[in-house]
């Protein structure tokens, strides 16, 4: 996925940014925060690269140290609006 700039559903264009993202591992769903992605400024698909991805499992793996749970919308104060 290196070079990516394109959307490969909408061809819209695709941007560098830093997201929060869920993530499922072994049937459970965990949520990262500051995950640098490529975020189509059309439809919204995201795009890993593969060593953010292999980032993303292993810290799922780690998930039974994570005592944090939220439930509620977490915003971003600099977050764009497309
Ligand atoms: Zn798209």
């Amino acid at each position: 996925m290196n070079g990516r700039d394109v959307c490969e559903f909408c061809d819209g264009e695709v941007d560098l940014r830093v997201v929060q993202t869920t993530f499922r591992y072994r049937g459970e769903t965990i949520y990262v925060d500051s995950v640098p992605a490529r975020v189509c400024n059309k439809c919204g698909e995201r795009y890993f690269d593969a060593p953010v991805y292999k980032r993303l499992e292993e810290i799922a793996r780690h998930n039974t140290a994570i005592k944090k749970t939220i439930c509620f919308p977490l915003a971003e104060y600099n977050m764009t609006f497309a």
